[in-house]
């Protein structure tokens, strides 16, 4: 059984699909591991570490993808600079594992069933306490969640901690976090370790405990419906809610140095939490980082990739964090693939099983068909558009 780590060629991501760690550790089990010439080298791994770990370097793409019986990478297929998409490099048969965007970006899951490739896709890994050492999700949107708070820190004219200094004392930094699901929590408790005060808000009130576990206080709004869907995620709320969320928010929003924002539902657009008027009220110098810009942005100002100044308040919409945290995140993101590896694969054969809910869950095709309803009803949405189009 070959497994083939390649080399990312979309240019904003730094992460590897394996750490050499990991590497040593499928060896151990008896598979075989190719990596790609360079594939660690944004990570800070070295061919030389991947080799030391025991596997082949192979410099040649199109043999590192041909011959892989599964291939694992972190962004999904591409297009390759010479032409044709990296689908095509794989032989018939064989298995990707690696996030898909398959809901975002369909056609990959008709180029992938098209080739008869069975594919994985690492975002829809179900967040289950099974599953909870491949939910790659998960893993990266808690460096997200931290490393959102250093660029809020560095961007703020202002100290997060409480400081007594000879010069005076300096009051401390109010922090609001909205959406206090695996990023926001990560985000409250970098947040506190800075030393600023931090205030949290979500729409399902069985956070509570978890917000003020880590320091922070729980700002609750009482809705007057349901706000949590099977498996924990949150549920799209009614106009009425929303409107009554935005009117106890705005005044923590005003009152804040800076603003995280968080706030996701699975499969749709982000929720809209931070209006142009919230902004308006704000002080000049504050900061908001939207976690959710490139899903339309959870603030009406944000813009995706760009950091921007509005009335004095800076606010910056990054996206692919994880990708500028490379080690640790490839790290995590090994373990999480190196798991569903695992329940794949038994006695160095590949065994799929879709009896299993985490195989049947993250499978998006085989055998020519692309299995998941949402991704069949995606691409059928997209082909309507182009028709009238
Ligand atoms: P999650 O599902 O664990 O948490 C989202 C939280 O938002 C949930 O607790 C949910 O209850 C809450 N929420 C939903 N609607 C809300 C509303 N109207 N008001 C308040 N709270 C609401 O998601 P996560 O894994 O923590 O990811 C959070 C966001 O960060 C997502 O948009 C994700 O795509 C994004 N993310 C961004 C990056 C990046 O680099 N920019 C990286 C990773 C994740």
């Amino acid at each position: 059984m070959k497994i083939a780590v390649a080399k990312e060629i979309e240019v904003c991501e730094r992460r590897v699909a394996l750490n050499p760690d990991t590497v040593a550790k499928l060896i151990k089990q008896g598979l075989e591991v190719s990596v790609e010439t360079g594939a660690g080298e944004r990570s800070y791994f070295s061919d030389s570490a991947y080799e030391a770990a025991g596997a082949t370097i192979i410099s040649d793409t199109a043999k590192l993808w041909g011959e892989a019986d599964i291939l694992l990478k972190v962004s999904p297929p591409q297009e390759r600079e010479n032409g044709g998409s990296e689908v095509e490099l794989l032989k018939e048969g064989a298995v990707l594992i690696s996030f898909l965007n398959p809901l975002g970006n369909p056609v990959v899951a008709q180029e992938l069933a098209n080739r008869q490739i069975t594919s994985f896709s690492m975002e829809m890994i179900p967040r289950t306490t099974r599953a909870q050492s491949m939910d790659a999700l998960s893993s990266q949107a808690s460096l997200a969640g931290y490393k959102a708070v250093l660029i809020a820190a560095a961007a703020l004219p202002k100290y997060f901690p409480m400081l007594t200094t000879a010069a005076g004392t300096i009051a401390p930094a109010k922090v609001f976090i909205m959406g206090a699901g695996v990023a926001g929590l990560q985000a409250i408790a970098t947040a506190r370790r800075l030393g600023a005060v931090v205030e949290a808000f979500d729409i399902r009130p069985a956070v509570k405990e978890e917000v003020q576990s880590l320091g922070a206080k729980f700002v609750e709004v009482k809705l007057e419906e349901e706000t949590t869907a099977a498996g924990g995620y949150a549920k799209e709320i009614s106009e009425a809610s929303k409107q009554r969320t935005q009117e106890v928010v705005a005044e923590h929003v005003k009152n804040a140095d800076v603003v995280i924002t968080t706030a996701q539902v699975p499969g749709r657009k982000a929720p809209r939490l931070v209006t142009e008027e919230m902004v308006a009220q704000m002080k000049p110098g504050s900061v908001i980082v939207d976690l959710a810009a490139d899903q339309g942005g959870n603030c009406a100002c944000t813009e995706a990739g760009k950091d921007i100044v509005w009335n004095g308040v800076t606010i910056i919409g990054p996206i692919n964090l994880p990708s500028s945290m490379p080690i640790h995140a490839s790290q995590l993101y090994s373990k999480n693939l190196t798991s569903l590896v695992q329940l794949l694969v038994k006695d160095k054969a590949l065994q799929v099983d879709f009896a299993d809910d985490i195989v049947n869950a993250a499978c998006i095709t085989h055998a020519g068909e692309i299995r998941n309803q949402r991704v069949r009803d995606a691409l059928q949405a997209l082909s309507t558009q182009i028709g009238t189009h």
